[in-house]
């Protein structure tokens, strides 16, 4: 049985180990990974990565277009072009940023039970994968940005004009392409 748990928020010092890697492929790691799968879509997000909940493996879980990837020790492998979007991170809700990543990517990751396997991924896919992979070195979308003004604020279910004059106004339609690419 796999059970929704509390996302860790930006500020908890978790976010920001260095996950180690697995080398045990047993209950413990399925759990883990079945958790960050309900966790993930409950939220809902299209990834989720082991230090999200507070584990500080090296373990992600991304799922774009009804295919779910259980990512053990990934690894980038080549990159190819890069592409500029929004972005948001289930550990910093309602908070948004045009991040540059690789266009594509090639992942070398394994699976529950050990096994090897590649993912290409371009567009939602690379992007997921590189910030999971991203979360795995302690490392967040944040960290990207010139200065915190870059950040755009979006509030849950609020779609009204009158935000502050301190937060962007980020058009709908934008808000709704990020909300997709929360990971
Ligand atoms: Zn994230």
């Amino acid at each position: 049985m796999s059970s929704v748990r509390p996302i860790v928020l930006l500020g908890d010092p978790r976010l920001r180990l260095k996950g180690e890697t697995v080398d045990s492929f047993g209950k413990y790691l399925h759990e883990l990974l079945d958790d960050l799968t309900a966790t993930m879509r409950a939220a809902p997000g299209v990834g989720l990565a082991a230090p999200q909940l507070g584990e500080a493996m090296r373990c992600a879980v991304v799922e774009v277009e009804d295919h779910l990837y259980e990512l053990v020790n990934p690894m980038i492998i080549r990159s190819d072009g890069t592409d500029r979007d929004l972005e948001g991170c289930l550990s910093i809700p309602g908070y948004f940023a045009y991040v540059t990543r690789k266009e594509k990517v090639w992942v070398v990751a394994q699976d529950r039970r050990g096994k090897k396997f590649k993912v290409q991924g371009s567009g939602l896919l690379g992007r997921a994968l590189q910030h999971e992979l991203d979360h795995l070195e302690g490392k967040l979308f944040i960290d990207y940005l010139a200065s915190m003004d870059d950040l755009f604020v979006v509030g849950q279910g609020d779609e009204d004009d009158d935000e502050d004059d301190a937060t962007p106004a980020a058009p709908r339609a934008r808000s709704r392409k990020a909300a997709k690419a929360l990971a």
